[in-house]
């Protein structure tokens, strides 16, 4: 690199010079992403693939701020963190099964940004921008298009079904990123969801944490406060090294403001599909105050193949996590459908089932037997004092 060596999280590397003010400005580090072959060149050699494929315009959009770059090992070969957010040759080309919409969402839209697929809540997409941009991006035909305008009239349309529809019970807040948003709109959105007498919460997916934690101050802890109901943000990190010092800082400034979390992770070839990494990402998120919620399977977005693995091997990390670490560090993996929706897969302890017994292994491999309906079985006399 010839530039010095990147010390995570800190001014380092090509941005040794920067003062310390600028670079916990957050909006310094949106305008400082590297978005262009020769802005990532800075921080490693790429291939003429790599920026063909970005000078092509074709690759998805591009951009990891000056911060997160620090966590990267830019000498490693297969660094988790540039792994993420680096654009890869493999992205060109499209494998089987793979299409735009993955989750099949579009069909469920009810108004600009608002999917309602499941009974009882709904996915409100607030804006299409992210601090940085992850390379398995689920809604990369949406993320970053600009084809969807998302201001004040959008949201009311939004607004108005979520009113009009009292089976909604908890609103799911994504995008893009939402906190990225102004602190006024975060605050004006969440004080309009609390006046809705069917919502009993809210829910902030972001991964700001972890890409831009400086976003995170005392004016968005206020804006995000819990109102009438409860705002649960449910924070998207794949790798323990992307809490750092300052991400678990942010975190903790969200957790004393009385704000619930809750952490997601998704199963990437190459990232973390390791047993250790994934028992040590979920201990550190619990460390950090944040609950695994789920680990979901990379969905078939196009020009992914490269970092999905099998859902056999998903399973099979599943099963060195329960068990052999604490409960409350095991999400649920789940794939996720066009029709069905998500499905959580869990391995199979379970082996056999009749009316009588549920018999299967242990997490340790033992045999066990259990006794299922109760009913299944003749009484036995209970013995009494005495009697042998
Ligand atoms: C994931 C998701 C939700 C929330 O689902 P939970 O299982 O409750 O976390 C809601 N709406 C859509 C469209 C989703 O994809």
């Amino acid at each position: 690199m010839g530039l010095g060596a990147l010390i995570p999280g800190e001014p380092s590397g090509p941005w040794a010079g920067v003062p310390l003010a600028q670079w916990r400005d957050w909006r310094w580090q949106l305008r400082e992403q590297l978005r262009t072959s020769q802005q990532l060149s800075q921080l490693l050699p790429l291939s003429s693939a790599v920026q063909d494929l970005i000078s092509s315009g074709q690759a998805f959009e591009v951009g990891i701020t000056p911060y997160f770059a620090t966590l990267a090992d830019p000498t490693a070969a297969n660094c988790p963190i540039l792994r993420q957010v680096l654009p890869d040759a493999a992205e060109a080309h499209t494998a089987a099964f793979e299409v735009a919409d993955p989750l099949g969402e579009d069909p469920h839209r009810k108004a600009p940004g608002l999917v309602h697929k499941y009974p009882d809540r709904v996915l409100m997409l607030v804006t299409d921008t992210c601090a940085a941009y992850c390379r398995y991006c689920t809604r990369a035909r949406w993320v970053a298009s600009g084809a969807e305008r998302l201001g004040q009239d959008q949201w009311q349309q939004a607004l108005d079904y979520i009113r009009a529809t009292p089976q909604i019970r908890d609103v799911l807040i994504s995008g893009g990123d939402p906190l990225l948003l102004s602190n006024a709109r975060l605050d004006g959105l969440l004080d309009q969801l609390a006046a809705i007498p069917h919502l009993r919460f809210v829910r902030i997916g972001s991964r700001v944490p972890v890409f831009l934690p400086m976003r995170i101050d005392a004016g968005l802890v206020r804006a995000l406060r819990p109102r009438r109901i409860p705002v649960y943000v449910n924070v998207h990190c794949n790798h323990y090294k992307e809490l750092t010092p300052q991400a678990v800082q942010a975190l903790a400034m969200l957790a004393d403001g009385g704000i619930a979390l809750g952490g997601q992770a998704v199963l990437l070839r190459g990232v973390n599909d390791d047993a250790e990494v994934l028992r040590e990402t979920f201990y550190a998120m619990l460390s950090a105050r944040v609950r695994p919620y789920y680990l979901f399977h990379c969905d078939p977005i196009r020009g992914s193949a490269h970092l999905r693995t099998s859902v056999s091997r998903g399973l099979q990390l599943m099963e060195q996590l329960v068990g052999f670490t604490s409960g409350m560090a095991v999400p649920k993996y789940c794939i996720d459908l066009v029709g069905a929706g998500k499905v959580p897969l869990w391995p199979a302890y379970v082996e056999q089932i009749d009316d009588a017994w549920v018999s299967g292994h242990s997490y340790k491999g033992l045999p066990w037997r259990y006794v299922n309906d109760p009913s299944a079985h003749t009484a036995v006399e209970k013995p009494t004092n005495g009697s042998q």
